[in-house]
């Protein structure tokens, strides 16, 4: 048997794995995630565009962990290309696949849109969009959603359990039970690996004993605040903001965060911490995503589950917050005085309506932006937050940045190092361990920690295309 890497090999992004199964009916090719890769535009096209196999006739399952497009972001052009057999996940994750692919399909329209029309005669081949939204909905037909902690059959030989992955609503940790030649090998992938104690979701599960544990390693070097720490920032600001009158800018990530900040502030509102200002979430992505959490009350925590549910009480609708569809809608909280909230996607600001807010808004002194998420390199979120840069380009008009800028990294829904020790070490009967989704500079000092902690376990950090036997 082997464990073929076909993305997120030293790197995070394009995460895509292959079992590779010899049965007594021949061989079987099972995918583990099926996602984009991300990161320079010219670079990712290139990466996204070609499977190394045909997936008309090679592959005979693929097993989701989570709806991110990193993991799940290729799904359409891999039906598009014929694939036809199942893609198995929760059902928390096949809802919000089709929310999530749809949406991309759409970039991907508007990005070849764009290419037409500013960089025609460049180097850059056009071949059309990578797909459409179309491709997006027609690729919805072959998801079948499963429940946590069940054991399901993916191909004869093949079974496998999803269990918590406490990283975003859905998301799993897969557990594979397989039988080769009469022999027994488990093997384990965490997917993206969350933390405990977040908002909304339940925490991680343990992982069971395997023999082979495929780890994501993305954070392999770092320690994020406590999250006990994100709700007091959230409230401070607000507090500080609404005094001056000024209006909080949170841009944020439609899956996952935005519905953990509303949950945060109905909470803070509840217990009366904060003012009765207006909240508004201004995203038509992040209100099609809260519907899908509304509808899968089955990946929630206890607390969410006492304090809302048990009292009929919807965690993400309260009497101060206002989801805005229209773009007159969101043109309006321009001339609108504060003070308010605003959240809006994109999350590292380079698209989307947080930067009509913030251009109208970042030279205002009363105003808070509020960081509350990852901001990539070369990204608008990252000049905005970095305090050495006083002024910004947002749609080639120059700002000055006189609005407070404050970050809240405890809301990260990755697992840090000691998150990751905690499951690795603890993991019994593994024999080899193989880290992904990470760059060698978290990668490393992890296996380092790994292989002091856990004497004869091999660790394997593979390149893109290679082939481990187990
Ligand atoms: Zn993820
Ligand atoms: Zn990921």
């Amino acid at each position: 048997m082997k464990i073929i890497l076909h993305g997120a090999a030293r790197e995070v992004t394009g995460s895509c794995h292959e079992l590779r199964i010899e049965t007594d009916s021949g061989t079987k090719r099972i995918l583990l995630d099926c996602g984009l890769f991300q990161g320079k535009r010219s670079e990712a096209a290139v990466k996204n565009a070609e499977f190394p196999f045909d997936p008309a006739t090679d592959i005979d399952a693929v097993v989701l962990t989570h709806a991110h497009m990193d993991h799940a972001g290729r799904i359409p052009l891999l039906y598009k290309s014929g694939y036809r057999n199942k893609v198995i996940c929760t059902y928390a994750t096949k809802d919000l696949s089709e929310v999530m692919l749809m949406d991309s399909g759409y970039i991907h329209e508007k990005d070849e849109e764009y290419f037409q029309k500013h960089l025609k005669g460049s180097m850059i081949n056009f071949d059309g969009p990578l797909y459409t939204q179309q491709d997006a909905i027609d690729c919805m037909e072959i998801f079948q959603g499963r429940n946590y902690n069940d054991w399901f059959d993916v191909c004869e030989g093949v079974k496998v359990q999803f269990i918590e992955a406490g990283h975003i609503v859905g998301a799993a940790m897969l557990v594979f039970e397989i039988l080769e030649k009469g022999k027994l090998h488990r093997v384990g992938f965490t997917g993206d690996l969350g933390r405990n104690m977040l908002p909304i979701i339940r925490d991680p599960a343990q992982m069971p004993p395997v023999d082979t544990l495929i780890c994501e390693s993305t954070y392999g070097n770092r320690a994020h605040d406590d999250i006990a720490t994100a709700k007091g920032c959230l409230k401070e600001m607000i507090i500080k903001t609404a005094k001056r009158g000024g209006k909080v800018m949170i841009p944020a990530f439609s899956l996952e965060r935005t519905q953990e900040i509303v949950y945060d502030l109905h909470v803070l509102w509840d217990s009366k911490e904060i003012p009765a200002i207006p909240i508004y979430i201004d995203s038509p992505l992040a209100t099609r995503v809260t519907e899908v959490f509304m509808k899968h009350p089955e990946c929630y925590d206890k607390e969410l589950y006492e304090n809302f549910l048990a009292k009929a009480h919807n965690p993400f609708k309260f009497s101060l917050v206002k989801y805005t569809g229209s773009v007159e809608e969101s043109k309006k909280l321009n001339t609108m005085p504060g003070p308010m909230v605003i959240m809006a996607g994109a999350g590292m600001c380079e698209a989307g309506r947080i930067r009509h807010h913030l251009k109208n808004g970042i030279d205002d002194p009363k105003n808070t932006v509020l960081a509350v998420g990852y901001m990539a390199e070369n990204t608008l979120g990252r000049r905005i937050v970095d305090p050495e840069i006083h002024e910004v380009k947002i749609f080639d008009e120059i700002f000055q940045k006189k609005a407070e800028v404050v970050s809240v990294n405890a809301y990260s829904g990755h697992a840090d190092m000691s998150d990751l020790d905690n499951l690795v070490m603890n993991v019994k009967d593994v024999k080899k361990i193989i880290l992904v989704h990470g760059e060698s500079e978290g990668m490393e000092p992890f296996a380092t920690r790994i292989k002091n902690a856990r004497e004869g376990v091999e660790i394997v950090m593979p390149e893109r295309e290679e082939e481990i036997e187990i």
